[in-house]
């Protein structure tokens, strides 16, 4: 590992302070379970590392207004433990339970695991599935951004390099919606996903019609993909078994894996419209759809 110089700010304004300008190249650490390994095999090698594990300010998890905020620097373990997480957005709860092992998920963050742009990044479909929002910051400025917008390619992110995400927030899901994560990975623990994605889906129970619907994808392009023409599909359709497997298909039709070690593209192709049938049929169960009548 190449030396470089390691400052632990105690607030964020004081991150902020030591990010600005270009006269060196910093990078910041969070949890550090990519970046430490990115370090170890000099595919990065920053002059300055900056800590932000530890400023409390962008820490914990809450609800207020209407959203439910989470800190950049908030680990998987609090995610996944969360009363807030577990019951208004459950299905984050499962995609940072699904994040390597105990001891990664201890350590690494959803700033972190945002960040770091990995097109397998297992909280990313979900929060993108729930409409988060994330915050910005540097010395200059605030802003919002769509967590659909924030990727630009693999490894890479519309974040500059003296800005932070301080938080992200979640809009409350409406009454009558309901969501499922799914991940499919070689083992239960410490896999890299072959595929991953989640769906969020509003109906109307008595007419059993989607009102709204969000489907995502990761793992199987350069960045996320959320698939408008299989939400398009299904808003104001009918809840049945033929209208999912139409999507399905459009699904897979949209979507442009690659092969590697962990699958190949035919692979990927056609077990995520099946994972996508049974995201579907989870979230009518959670909503209490008799999914059993149209035989899902
Ligand atoms: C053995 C192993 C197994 C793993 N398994 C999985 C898995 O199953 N699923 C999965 O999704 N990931 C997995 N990972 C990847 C990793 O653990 C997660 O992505 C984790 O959430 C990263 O968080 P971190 O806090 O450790 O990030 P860090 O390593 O600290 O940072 C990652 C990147 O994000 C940037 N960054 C961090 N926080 C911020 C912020 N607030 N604002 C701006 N930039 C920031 C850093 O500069 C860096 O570029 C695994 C890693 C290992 C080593």
């Amino acid at each position: 590992m190449a030396k470089f110089k390691y400052l632990k700010p105690n607030t964020l304004q004081e991150a902020l302070d030591l990010l600005k300008g270009n006269e060196s190249d910093k990078k910041v650490i969070s949890g550090g379970t990519d970046i430490m390994v990115q370090l170890r095999n000099y595919k990065i090698d920053p002059d300055i590392i900056i800590e932000i594990s530890e400023i409390e300010s962008i820490k914990g998890i809450d609800k207020k207004d209407g959203f439910i905020t989470i800190g950049a620097a908030a680990t998987l373990t609090e995610i996944t433990e969360s009363d807030i997480v577990k019951r208004y957005c459950p299905m984050l709860a499962k995609a940072a339970a699904s994040v390597g092992a105990t001891q990664i998920r201890n350590r690494g963050t959803i700033g972190g695991n945002v960040c770091n742009a990995s097109p397998a990044a297992d909280t990313v479909p979900a929060l993108v599935a729930l409409g988060a929002v994330a915050t910005v910051a540097s010395v200059e400025q605030e802003r919002k951004v769509p967590l659909e917008e924030l990727y630009v390619g693999v490894g890479r992110t519309a974040i500059g390099s003296n800005e932070l995400i301080t938080y992200i927030s979640i809009p409350q899901p409406a009454e009558n919606s309901a969501g499922s994560f799914f991940k499919l990975g070689k083992r239960k623990a410490q896999a890299i996903s072959i595929v991953n994605g989640a769906v969020y889906i509003g109906v109307n129970a008595a007419e059993r019609k989607f009102t709204d619907v969000h489907v995502v994808m990761g793992s199987v392009a350069p960045t996320v993909l959320r698939i408008r023409e299989a939400e398009e599909s299904l808003i104001g359709k009918s809840i049945n078994r033929q209208n999912i497997e139409n999507a399905a298909e459009i699904v897979r039709s949209k979507i442009n894996p690659i092969s590697d070690v962990r699958a190949t593209a035919e692979y990927r192709k056609d077990v995520s419209g099946n994972l996508f049938i049974q995201a579907m049929s989870d979230s009518l169960e959670q909503l209490g759809v008799d999914v059993s009548i149209e035989g899902i």
